[in-house]
């Protein structure tokens, strides 16, 4: 534990301690926590990029890989001098130029089942800054099992989602989102989907600024809601998430014992990055539907709720029925599918890739977002 600060620091976190819920108190708390950050890249970027910044006072970098020439269009850390050489180092270098104050903590390691406890134990709260499932499900059980928080980011061409999972607080983990790993090439992956380069920056400085309020202990944790940005829209919208009582891990009778599991030892090839699925904004969609849509789009909302508003040619299979209905689905047409907010439909669209359906999309923010666009 640090006593106080000295000179220097006072210096340095001026703009910090001219904040009265933060101060020298929380500037102490800043240094004395521990943060492990999974992954150097996109969102490990920003993330790690504002916590040295900040003066969290240990940071732990868990990474692999080497510097390439097209990380460097999003991964800001790194630079062309590294190419060719781990990130970590890269990472390291960059972060000590910014902060000495920092305790860097370097584990050239993949994170897996094996390692994963004994790698977290030591910090505080855990930054998912990962670019695969496997890694997302390893990083959200370890925190579970470890009874910290964890801050998750995720991204996908112009549109990115953040939240916080601490189930031991209150509210769902991430395998309430997604509880199992999505089908092989049903989610495209970076290098075949892309992203611009700024996404990254702003979901991972929204990922820093929820972990600077846990260590804080400022603000509102969002337990149970994800905010998801999207870019072209130039929106945010917070979607609520509950917990899953059916949940594997965090639920009412789970059977996830341990952090080795199906979905945490799962190869984390690049088949499967990204996102957690599939997803088609409604911007997307109305150029689809103008066109010659050869396609299906679910509702799959209640009757009520398709009563008051509808998307013009939908057809409307309510969650609960849907089970029943796979039938009666095309398996050689895309298949969209959308709710009200796009929690729901995101359910429907694991259960029709569970069931062998591989071209299915979401319809991100559902038919409010459809009903907000403007046209
Ligand atoms: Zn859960």
């Amino acid at each position: 534990m640090s006593e106080a600060l000295s000179p220097a620091e006072l210096l340095r976190y001026s703009r910090h301690l001219l904040i009265p819920a933060v101060g020298e108190s929380g500037q102490l708390r800043l240094k004395s926590a521990a943060v492990l950050l999974i992954g150097t890249g996109a969102l490990g970027s920003p993330v790690a990029l504002y916590l040295a910044a900040a003066g969290v006072g240990r940071l732990g970098l868990v990474d692999t890989d080497e510097v390439d020439a097209s990380n460097l269009q999003r991964q800001i850390l790194h630079g062309e001098s590294w190419i060719g050489k781990p990130k970590l180092e890269s990472a390291a270098a960059r972060l000590r130029e910014v902060n000495r104050h920092v305790r860097l903590e370097l584990h050239a390691v993949r994170f897996t089942a094996e390692n994963a406890l004994e790698i977290a134990r030591p910090y505080d709260l855990l930054v998912d800054g990962s670019d695969n499932f496997p890694t997302r499900f390893l990083t959200n059980d370890a925190a579970f099992f470890l009874r910290k928080p964890l801050v998750y980011g995720a991204i996908h061409r112009f549109e990115g989602q953040t939240g916080v999972f601490a189930p031991h607080l209150g509210g769902p983990c991430y395998r309430c989102l997604l509880p199992t790993l999505p089908a092989p090439g049903s989610a495209p992956s970076c290098q075949e989907a892309g992203v611009l380069g700024v996404l990254p920056g702003i979901i991972g400085s929204l990922q820093a600024m929820e972990a600077l309020k846990l260590i804080l202990g400022i603000g509102t944790v969002p337990l149970g809601r994800l905010t998801v940005y999207d870019a072209l829209q130039s929106t945010f919208r917070s979607c609520k998430l509950s917990r899953d009582p059916q949940c594997r891990l965090c639920g009412d009778h789970p059977d996830i014992t341990g952090v080795s599991n199906g979905e945490t030892t799962a190869p984390a090839c690049c088949d499967f990055t990204h996102n957690p699925m599939q997803s088609i904004t409604t911007t997307e969609l109305r150029a689809l539907l103008a066109g010659e849509f050869t396609g299906l789009l679910i509702d799959v909302r209640e009757p009520d709720e398709h009563a008051i508003a509808r998307i013009e040619g939908s057809r409307l299979i309510p969650l609960k029925n849907l089970p029943d209905q796979l039938g009666s689905l095309p398996r050689d047409l895309e298949i969209y599918v959308h709710c009200k907010s796009g929690m729901r439909s995101a359910k429907a669209v694991r259960m029709l890739l569970d069931r062998g359906f591989t071209r299915v999309r979401n319809v991100t923010g559902g038919i409010d977002a459809w009903l907000a666009d403007p046209i």
